[in-house]
């Protein structure tokens, strides 16, 4: 029985059913390591979804194919109706992405950052700096904003890097471990702020993460192990009645 044929597709309401993000049948190998085994998902639009899976399962080699780092001979992936193959470009202006690793310039403040990647997205001058004032104060980072970066905690640095993948009003944003090194105060309040830039239905987030306190019962959830889709649907459905912290390693120790 392969993983896919466990997963379910979770029930939405009836207005909930566009999709944003779509894979279908993606593998991936590097040589002779499969990392990726027909991956197949669609995450409606406005929704939250929750990527969890142990170290090694795939998740990063997804957010790869995902944002056109690597390219899988096998499977489609298509982004707000785009076809990555056929329309990268268009697919990947609709995304935002923070990878698990820092990428701001830590000697540069925080409003130079931003401002030279919304350059980059050929948004300057007072266009920039309204988008600028909003990301800011949609991460309640604004009185943060003619600091150094280098002087933030990490929280806030990655509060920063966050606010850079909105700079383009992406519509689905992807965040690899986003809460990685950082202490339990600043991981709550990361997840939080995530989880509501999703609450008025305009960004969906793909959310990769090994931790199952980041996800609430109302997120959608995929549980990647070893390169495959073990299950996908509401949180809330996945744990029933037990912690989804027990299930989680149920599952992933029932396929080891
Ligand atoms: P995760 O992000 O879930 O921890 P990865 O996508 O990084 O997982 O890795 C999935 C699998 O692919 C792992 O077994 C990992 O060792 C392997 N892998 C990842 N990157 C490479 C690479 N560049 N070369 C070879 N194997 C890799
Ligand atoms: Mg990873």
């Amino acid at each position: 029985m392969s993983g896919n044929s466990l997963t379910r597709r979770p029930q939405y309401g009836e207005h909930d059913q566009v999709t944003a993000l779509t894979v279908s049948g993606l593998t991936y190998h590097f040589g002779a390591k499969t990392a990726l085994k027909d991956v197949s998902f669609s995450i409606p639009e406005g929704r939250f979804c929750a990527l969890l899976g142990p170290n090694g399962a795939g998740k990063s080699t997804l957010f790869s194919l995902l944002t056109g780092l690597l390219v899988s001979k096998a499977g489609t992936i298509t982004l707000n109706g785009h076809d990555m193959r056929r329309s990268p470009r268009s697919a990947l202006g609709d995304l935002g992405v923070v990878f698990q690793q820092t990428t701001l310039d830590l000697d540069l403040t925080v409003t130079q950052n931003l401002t030279y990647f919304a350059a980059l997205h050929g948004i300057s001058g007072r266009a920039a700096a309204k988008r600028i004032d909003d990301v800011l104060d949609r991460m309640s980072m604004r009185e943060r904003a003619h600091e150094k970066t280098r002087a933030l905690n990490g929280g806030h640095k990655r509060r920063v890097e966050i606010a850079r993948a909105l700079l383009h009003q992406p519509k689905v944003m992807l965040l690899d471990e986003p809460t990685v090194g950082l202490d339990a105060p600043a991981r709550a309040a990361i997840t939080d702020h995530v989880h509501s830039l999703c609450g008025n239905g305009d960004l969906t987030v793909l959310w990769a993460t090994h931790l199952t306190d980041e996800v609430r019962m109302s997120d959608d959830l995929i549980i990647l192990d070893r390169g495959t889709v073990l299950l996908h649907d509401l949180a809330g459905q996945i744990a029933g009645t037990r912690p989804l912290n027990g299930v989680f390693l149920d599952m992933i120790g029932a396929s080891s």
